[in-house]
């Protein structure tokens, strides 16, 4: 592999990277210590005078070099050595030479030993190290000591201006970068080791506002370049979307209505919108999706409704055609299960700008699809897509384009992965945010329930007793095929034995495996009420709305993530009557999944669910790589780092406005090469 490459695996591709390619901890070769006073389990420098090398057979074949220091005599020993070595130790000790290593000091049989320490073989009152050696993040095959030489070159020659303006430095208390930087790389002695160890040092506050700043102004700036393009006005109160408001199936919420209204604003703007609706599971946030949608169609625009699953984007039709059919707007679904000439017959429609509204998966923005005047594109549970599915949508809304200068459709992006308002205005700062917090009327919390899987036997009884009443039950299953273990029961077993155990009950089955014919009927048949139980996967997890359904049995809990169960629970809760929801586990539980179930048990709320996700597994596990915003942070987090995100943010407005020059070579200086990500 070349140099580069390796360089690049450490994510530094510019000569500047070196120098932002900041030390994991140092070493301290500033000062000498005697060997009496070695400390025990700490690395030192120790210097004494070469005597004799020998290469020793027992117990292993090894160098070993004897030296002496003060009366005190040192071993030093390595297990892995060159010949070249034993040369060398052997012409210091003819030479009277000294050896200087660095390493932990332990007590041998004949006096102190070091085990293979890194060493230099100087003359008598060699001048020490005046700085901390530093010890950077490294890869194989690329030494500590090349990258380190490499590191500090570029520090060197590198020019160290301050890209910040006086102002900002003196607001936000921040040391200026030139001087930061070098006391990072190489700390004089006497600095604050403990500080630079938890990085709350001053240089380190301001490596990290510096990062912090880059990513918000990259966020910014990326929203500001797509704001300035070109979009279809849509039409926020035109006769379909009046039609439809006055004969709602029923009222919005306040916030319904509130973000609705912000939705319509941004829609009726002659450039793009970039939206994130947020709003938990079940807080209705699909109705809001129709409502832009029929601004698109007012303005005689198509719209496209995205969805991460068959299921989903099958029961958004379903709920699209009952709204909007009786208004005479088309709507159609693209998925797996057309034939290739219904597929073909679908494609030419929306081609032609036949149908207003189309509804599938990713596939929608795959290659053969192409809208004829696109004005929308509303992506749903907008996690669960990855980066490269969001590049495509865009790019595909682009390409579409009919007019010049060409025309860009709006986007809503919607997500029931509610986080706080400080996170969100970091991580989504290119985009602008609505919150739906409030649910809709007559809903009851779900009651959770904690089960281990000895009580079955009461899971199945209470079951049979709520079907019997006319309501009906899912039983979610983590796993699809016998796993390795063997110790999860696959979907298939569980739904036999469900059959088996619940006679006379109507028990279905559900999993990504089956066909799309075969889920569809399944989901029908379930939301009809012709099927009673409702054996699935996770493949029910996101957005399937069956508001009958009151009872929900999640058989290893203990296995799922926080934000899963919180979702799955999500698709009870959903009707007039009190839902329960049983989490069955398997005994013994890990620290993990034990914290995890109490959370779930402690509360229903998404906000705090998602609070306590991110308190136990941290932004970047809980938003993942495919949020825009995370792959831009190597040093700072934002939520150990939430006061200087904040004033990052601050900053980063003030910076665009007085200052675009100095802020475009700040984001330089930090992203090169990496913007790509904020782009998406
Ligand atoms: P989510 O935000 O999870 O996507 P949905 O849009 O699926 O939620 O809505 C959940 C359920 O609530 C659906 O059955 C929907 O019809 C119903 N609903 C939505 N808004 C309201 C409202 N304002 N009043 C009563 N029911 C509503
Ligand atoms: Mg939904």
């Amino acid at each position: 592999m070349s140099a580069e490459a390796k360089l690049a695996r450490l994510g530094i591709r510019s000569r500047f990277d070196l120098v932002l390619h900041l030390p994991l901890r140092y070493e301290d070769e500033t000062a000498l210590t005697a060997l009496p006073l070695a400390p025990v389990g700490k690395p030192v420098l120790v210097e004494a005078a070469v005597r004799r090398a020998e290469v020793a057979y027992r117990p292993r074949r090894q160098l070993v070099v004897h030296a002496e220091c003060d009366g005190e005599s040192l071993a030093l020993r390595f297990f892995n050595f060159y010949g070249s070595q034993l040369k060398q130790f052997e012409r210091a000790a003819e030479q009277g030479q000294r050896v200087r290593a660095f390493g932990e000091v332990h007590p041998g049989w004949f006096g102190a030993e070091m085990s293979h320490p890194r060493y230099r073989i100087v003359r008598e009152s060699e001048p020490l190290a005046t700085a901390l050696t530093p010890v950077y993040p490294t890869t194989s095959g690329l030494g500590q000591s090349t990258l380190r030489k490499q590191v500090l070159q570029a520090l060197a020659e590198a020019e160290l201006e301050d890209t910040l303006p006086e102002a900002v430095l003196l607001r936000h208390g921040l040391a200026p970068f030139g001087e930061s930087v070098r006391l990072l790389h190489l700390p004089p002695p006497g600095a604050d080791l403990a500080s630079l160890a938890d990085r709350t040092h001053p240089a380190w506050r301001r490596m990290k506002f510096d990062e912090l700043l880059a990513q918000q102004l990259s966020l910014r700036l990326a929203y500001r370049a797509r704001r300035a393009r070109t979009a279809p006005a849509l039409v926020s109160n035109g006769p379909l979307l009046r039609r439809f408001l006055g004969k709602l199936p029923f009222a919005l919420t306040p916030a319904q209505a509130r973000v609705s209204a912000e939705v319509l604003r941004d829609l009726a703007q002659p450039h793009p919108m970039q939206r994130l609706l947020q709003g938990d599971v079940g807080s209705g946030k699909t109705i809001v999706a129709a409502i832009a949608c029929l601004a698109a169609a007012d303005a005689g625009r198509q719209a496209a409704v995205m969805a991460p699953t068959e299921l989903l984007s099958e029961q958004h039709y379903r709920k699209f055609s009952q709204w909007l059919a009786p208004l005479g707007v088309g709507v159609v679904w693209l998925h797996g299960g057309l034939s290739a000439k219904q597929k073909r017959a679908a494609q030419e429609a929306i081609a032609a700008g036949e149908v207003a509204i189309a509804l599938g998966t990713h596939a929608l923005f795959q290659r053969g699809v192409s809208f004829a005047r696109l004005g929308l594109a509303v992506v749903d549970e907008q996690h669960r897509f990855g980066v490269q599915q969001r590049l495509s949508l865009r790019k595909k809304g682009e390409a579409g384009a009919d007019a010049a200068p060409p025309l860009v459709p709006h986007q809503l992006m919607m997500s029931a992965t509610p986080i706080p308002r400080t996170l969100s205005m970091s991580y989504y700062a290119d985009l602008d945010v609505s919150l739906i917090d409030e649910l809709p009327p007559g809903r009851r919390p779900v009651a959770t329930r904690l089960v281990a899987d000895a009580r079955r036997g009461e899971v199945l009884a209470r079951i049979r007793d709520a079907c019997a009443d006319g309501q009906q039950a899912y039983w979610v299953c983590p796993v699809i095929e016998e796993s390795k273990e063997g110790e999860l029961q696959t979907v298939l077993d569980t739904y036999d034995l469900l059959a088996r155990e619940l006679p006379g009950l109507r028990v279905g089955l559900v999993h990504g495996r089956l066909s799309a014919a075969d889920k569809t009927a399944a989901m029908q048949a379930f939301c009809a009420g012709r099927l009673q139980l409702l054996v699935a996967t996770t493949v029910i997890e996101v957005g399937v709305d069956v508001p009958n359904a009151s009872l929900m049995v999640i058989e290893h809990a203990e296995r799922f993530g926080l934000a899963q169960l919180h979702q799955l629970r999500g698709r009870i809760g959903r009707g007039a009557r009190e839902s329960v929801c049983v989490l069955l586990y398997a005994a013994p539980l890990s620290q993990g999944a034990r914290e995890r179930l109490k959370v779930v048990f402690e509360t229903c709320d998404g906000f705090e669910v998602a609070r306590r996700d991110l308190h136990l597994r941290g932004p970047g596990e809980v938003l993942g790589e495919r949020q825009s915003g995370a792959p831009l942070l190597r040093f700072a987090d934002l939520e150990r780092d939430q006061e200087l995100a904040s004033a990052a943010r601050e900053a980063a407005e003030e910076l665009l406005a007085s200052d675009p020059g100095r802020a475009r070579a700040h984001v330089a200086r930090w992203l090169s090469g990496r913007q790509d990500y904020a782009k998406v």
